[in-house]
């Protein structure tokens, strides 16, 4: 394993790793010269990254850029190159921290509604005692507040930072200021805090398992997610089924020139 095994998928360079082998990337991203930018893609990435080319340049030069999701398992296998996990960060959180458990490596958690990170990093403390947690702050502040939440960050002499602002904007925030917050990694993790802050359950494991959190979360949140899951996954199915089309077609001219 290494940080080179990498397939494209969507014009973005997937690194195709299984979960564990992500979480040891991480770990060796922390003793990297510069701050490296951790990004997990799922479907809506997807989605986003056609109509937004910068997000889809930054996922393009991420560090470390994982597979989130079914839809992009299922994407993979229509293009005959099949991943080996499904990456996500919810899921390489706990695995993460206790790889972390003991170690002086400290953690930085930016994001959410007022409040959440807090709630989360009490959460840790209780479950994950050996974790250290330098600092919290909420992920709803302007252009002007900028430069106070670097200082923060900075001060607070994080390694590792988790941004749950949403994509695109937490991808966005990484790129441009995680060599200014001075951290050695910095992931981009969504919805995450919500979770583990116990704020928003998770869906059971039988639907996690199945490929189907999708649709708990949509039970959860309708009036924010309908828009992103009813309209979205259709959006990202015809793109896989016109993607395969056109490499197969693809494929055949090129199998029968001379
Ligand atoms: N959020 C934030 N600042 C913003 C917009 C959103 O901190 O300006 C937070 C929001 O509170 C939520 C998370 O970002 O906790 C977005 O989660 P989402 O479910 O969209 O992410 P996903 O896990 O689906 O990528």
């Amino acid at each position: 394993m290494n940080a080179s095994n990498r397939v494209d998928l969507f014009g973005i360079s997937i690194h195709d790793v299984t979960l564990p082998q992500a979480v040891k990337l991480i770990l060796a991203s922390l003793d990297g010269e510069k701050a490296a930018c951790v990004f997990f893609v799922n479907a809506d990435c997807v989605n986003l990254a056609y109509r937004d080319a910068e997000y889809k340049a930054i996922l393009r030069d991420g560090d470390l850029v994982f597979a989130d999701g079914v839809g992009m398992r299922l994407a993979a296998r229509a293009f005959g190159a099949p991943l080996l996990d499904n990456v996500n960060g919810t899921d390489l959180f706990p695995e993460l921290c206790e790889a972390l458990s003991g170690s002086s490596r400290r953690i930085f958690l930016l994001g959410g509604a007022p409040g959440v990170a807090e709630q989360l990093r009490e959460r840790m403390s209780d479950r994950w005692p050996g974790v250290v947690i330098c600092g919290a702050h909420h992920g709803y502040f302007n252009e002007q507040d900028n430069e106070r939440v670097i200082a923060l960050i900075r001060e607070s002499r994080a390694d590792l930072l988790l941004v749950a602002m949403g994509a695109p904007r937490q991808e966005k925030w990484i790129a441009a200021y995680a060599e200014a917050a001075g951290v050695r990694a910095a992931m981009g993790v969504g919805g995450l805090f919500n979770f583990y802050s116990d704020r928003i359950p998770r869906a059971p494991r039988w639907m996690r398992t199945t490929g189907l959190e999708w649709l708990h979360r949509l039970w959860m949140e309708p009036a924010r997610l309908w828009r992103r899951y009813l309209i979205g996954n259709a959006i990202f199915l015809s793109r896989i089924v016109w993607l395969s089309l056109f490499f197969r077609v693809t494929a055949k001219r090129n199998s029968i020139q001379p």
